[in-house]
């Protein structure tokens, strides 16, 4: 279950909603923050798509140390 996302059918904007949790994958963590039109803002909505230059460059280095931008060797 582990760097995993999980929806059901009654999930407000998937695309976006799928975004938002790729990057708590990405983050190691669960936070949210209060920056307005940010896509880790607590509700997930269309008006809330973006991330700050901090966030990006703190994901990426995340993602590469976990594996998780690696192709799977299954
Ligand atoms: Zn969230």
């Amino acid at each position: 279950m582990r760097d995993t996302v999980w929806f059901t059918e009654a999930t407000r904007d998937p695309g976006i909603a799928l975004a938002h949790e790729l990057v708590h994958i990405l983050m190691g963590s669960g936070e949210h923050v209060e920056e307005p039109g940010n896509l880790i803002r607590a509700e997930t909505s269309p008006e809330n798509t973006e991330l700050t230059t901090d966030q990006c460059e703190d994901i990426v280095p995340l993602g590469n140390d976990n594996e998780l931008f690696a192709p799977s060797a299954e």
